[in-house]
């Protein structure tokens, strides 16, 4: 669990808005000069202070940072250069790698999964859903030492009253011989382990599952798995009930995305709504309330109880949505189809990591400095991507990797021979597949992505005449599907 504004995941995302990559400028501020002076100061002061009561003084001195880690204020004020639409969000989350990973470590963990629902009532894929989207089912822990940066975030800028918390809070863990100190490394903010936990979550909600004694929540898939389905429990799951279900909406229909005003099951079937495969809608929910995450001309869903715990776990309604959606994907052990049945209102759809690291490594081979080929579209490979858009006549420059940049640069590579890409100065890539790039995504959604209503507005998009469905195959190619206009 991690506070939304200091996640690792929040840092992907969710800013669902309009791309003005055109002006953008280098978001991040520069490291601050911070003085050492003042922190050992501070550190000393709040050494004596009633928040580390509970510290030792050995534990206190023998964890004590030297310097302060001035990176983590600059990750503190950053703010998102580009931001991000609903879709891309999801794609890059739920992808045909991701959903593997988690059909592979269900059957991995089949036994242990099994005692968990047992003695928690949640159900499995649930918790594969969370430990997916968290941590990447473990592979992705962050690397930030934890004590340098919650220390300098007690010391300096916003928020330090509630980092001196997670400060002691973490020195207690280490204390309580839970984790092992060279353990204790995470996000920048201070989440770490395979739950990202933040350390005041930890004391709160950690279990020792496999029964050495010890919560280790880095080490132990068990105590990780067990200490989800724990989260999930104290925050009010509810066993048996699925999280909702993706819907269909009746032509006309007219009302806000509010997934907290719940209604019985039968109130929505007496609007009209149906699953979005046009069965009934079943009777295993208590109450639901509508979340329409891009309007009402996008994917619709009913979300009970459930989703509002995997909500619990970051704030963030696309991020719930994205262990909702891949952890039923994981039940269905499917991972040929990660798109919901209603098209998103664009006709340029998001990519996954593959077709992203296959984007980021055409660039590196096209001479753009993207960092490393990671699979992640963050700040340098979207700048990198508006520069090879300016030279190469793609309109609009906007630094966006969807599927028509994808096909734009991996058909340009293929044309040219190059595995990959081909150098900034060559000729114009052939326009048609970036033709209409300029009217993407009319239909937009709040800024604000944590809000819960967002207005439901008629749609004047004309460029939702033609949508497409991506399409990957098990070899890991993606088509593009045309699916007709009101399907
Ligand atoms: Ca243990």
């Amino acid at each position: 669990m991690r506070l939304t504004p200091f996640s690792t995941l929040s840092l992907l995302s969710i800013a669902v808005g309009l791309s003005l990559a055109s002006t953008a400028q280098a978001a991040r501020p520069p490291a601050p000069d911070l003085s050492n002076n003042e922190f050992q100061q501070c550190l000393d002061g709040l050494k004596n202070s009633s928040k580390f009561r509970g510290v030792d003084s050995f534990t206190f001195n023998n964890y004590r940072p030297s310097q302060p880690d001035p990176s983590v204020i600059q990750s503190l004020n950053y703010q998102p250069e580009f931001q991000k639409d609903v879709w891309d969000y999801l794609s890059s989350l739920v992808d045909t790698e991701r959903v593997e990973d988690g059909i592979r470590a269900k059957r991995q963990w089949a036994d242990t999964l099994r005692r968990i629902e047992s003695r928690y009532g949640v159900k499995a894929e649930h918790v594969l859903g969370v430990w997916g989207v968290e941590s990447n089912f473990g592979q992705t822990l962050g690397k930030k030492p934890l004590f340098e940066s919650l220390a300098t975030l007690s010391c300096f800028d916003r928020r330090q009253s509630y980092f001196q918390g997670e400060y002691a809070n973490a020195l207690k863990i280490v204390q309580n011989g839970d984790i092992a100190p060279s353990d204790m490394t995470g996000s920048w903010a201070g989440a770490f382990g395979q739950t990202q936990f933040m350390p005041s979550t930890f004391l709160e909600l950690a279990v020792d599952f496999d029964g050495d004694g010890r919560r280790d929540l880095v080490n132990s898939v068990p105590d990780a798995l067990a200490s989800t389905a724990n989260f999930l429990d104290k925050r009010g799951y509810r066993s048996g009930e699925p999280w909702g279900y993706e819907v269909k909406l009746p032509s006309g229909f007219w009302g806000a995305s509010n997934r907290k005003d719940k209604k019985s099951i039968s109130h929505w079937r007496n609007q009209g709504l149906t699953l979005a495969n046009g069965s009934p809608l079943p009777s295993d929910l208590n109450s639901a309330g509508l979340l329409l995450p891009a309007g009402p001309d996008g994917p619709a869903f009913l979300v009970g109880k459930n989703f509002d715990t995997f909500y619990s776990y970051n704030a963030s309604e696309s991020y719930a949505l994205a262990i909702a959606h891949l952890s039923d994907l994981i039940t269905r052990e499917d991972s040929s189809k990660t798109d919901f049945i209603t098209a998103w209102p664009t006709d340029d759809p998001g990519i996954g990591r593959q077709e992203s690291r296959a984007i980021q490594q055409a660039l590196l081979n096209a001479g753009y400095d993207i960092g490393e080929v990671d699979g992640i579209i963050g700040d340098n490979t979207r700048t990198a991507i508006q520069q090879y858009q300016s030279s190469h006549g793609i309109f609009p420059a906007d630094g966006r990797a969807g599927q028509k940049f994808y096909r734009a640069i991996i058909g340009s590579a293929a044309a040219t021979g190059n595995q990959y890409g081909q150098p900034a100065n060559s000729r114009p890539l052939n326009p048609a597949p970036a033709d209409r790039m300029g009217q993407l995504i009319q239909q937009q959604t709040s800024p604000k992505s944590t809000s819960n209503t967002y207005s439901v507005q008629p749609s004047t998009s004309s460029s939702s005449n033609t949508r497409y469905r991506r399409v990957t195959s098990p070899d890991g190619t993606v088509k593009l599907v045309r699916v007709d206009e009101g399907s």
